[in-house]
């Protein structure tokens, strides 16, 4: 019998606080919500619950800020045996910083992650996926071990239809061409999917358990590895915000009114479809038990 192929699930840590800025709300809410961040004191929670239930190991991209203020969220998850990677120091939007304030962003937020769980990062997520190569180029100059932040597939308001067409398993990409194989020794793990339909939570949770399992099995025949990514807000009964109307999200993130016991009923038989049919693992650990993309 064929042996299982893994599964590396993740989630973006993304505040409540960011949201509102992303839908452009007032700073004082903004200021408001990073102080009892909804997201990150009961989404993180919910998760570890639900990932405990299926048994299941994942890796979280936390925005360094809030590591260092919410340490015991953070602690808890390291507890767990989870990873945690970085998703940047203040998850800049646009997410288009130089070098430096890259770097810097990186340093900080490494700084958070170890000094309150004692652990090194090893990985990347880029803000909304905007990764370049200058980023990556600087992740690798940094002794990064991976990035999971391509878009190898067609997926509205991250990539182009153009990018349905690049390969989509891991790999060591090019300095100067993320979408190719090349020399960097980081190691790049895109996002699963086909062509134009992209394995990801906010798909997932609006077509279902029947699209999350046609996908799968149609990956399955040729992919050993699946990398599919959640967000936390996908764990809580999100507060009510009007959204305005002008911004993309109000179009493209219809589920983000939908109840908690709606995000459940297909989160839980998501999980545990892939404690049962995969090997669960975080992205460190595949790359030492797989070895590197090469
Ligand atoms: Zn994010």
């Amino acid at each position: 019998m064929a042996k299982k192929p893994y599964s590396i699930l993740s989630f973006d840590n993304d505040a409540w606080w960011f949201h509102l800025k992303y839908v452009g709300a007032p700073e004082k809410e903004i200021e408001k919500a990073r102080k009892k961040d909804v997201v990150l004191l009961d989404g993180i929670k919910n998760c570890l619950s639900e990932l405990e239930k299926s048994s299941l190991k994942a890796t979280f991209f936390s925005i360094g800020s809030d590591v260092e203020r919410y340490p015991e969220q953070h602690k808890a998850i390291a507890k767990e045996g989870h990873e945690i990677g970085s998703h940047s120091y203040t998850h800049p939007h646009p997410f288009s910083l130089s070098r430096e304030k890259f770097r810097d962003e990186l340093i900080k937020t490494e700084a958070a992650i170890k000094r309150t769980t004692g652990v090194k990062v090893k990985g990347f997520r880029a803000p909304s996926y905007q990764i370049s190569e200058a980023y990556l180029q600087v992740l690798g100059e940094m002794g990064y071990r991976y990035d999971t932040s391509v878009i190898s597939l067609f997926y509205p308001g991250y990539s182009s239809l153009k990018n349905a067409f690049l390969p989509r398993t891991i790999y060591h990409p090019s300095p100067t061409n993320m979408y190719r194989r090349g020399e960097l020794r980081l190691t790049e793990f895109p996002i699963s999917g086909l062509p134009l339909l992209p394995l990801t939570g906010t798909v997932i949770l609006n077509l279902g358990m029947p699209y999350f399992k046609a996908i799968f099995n149609i990956l399955r025949l040729t992919n050993p590895v699946f990398v599919i990514n959640f967000h936390i807000r996908d764990f809580i009964e999100l507060p009510s915000y009007r959204l305005q109307s002008a911004n993309r999200y109000s179009k493209t993130a219809n589920y983000w009114g939908t109840s908690l016991k709606k995000k459940l009923a297909v989160i839980r038989p998501v999980f545990d479809y892939l404690s049962k049919h995969t090997r669960s693992i975080t992205y460190s650990d595949y790359l030492d038990a797989a070895g590197d993309a090469s």
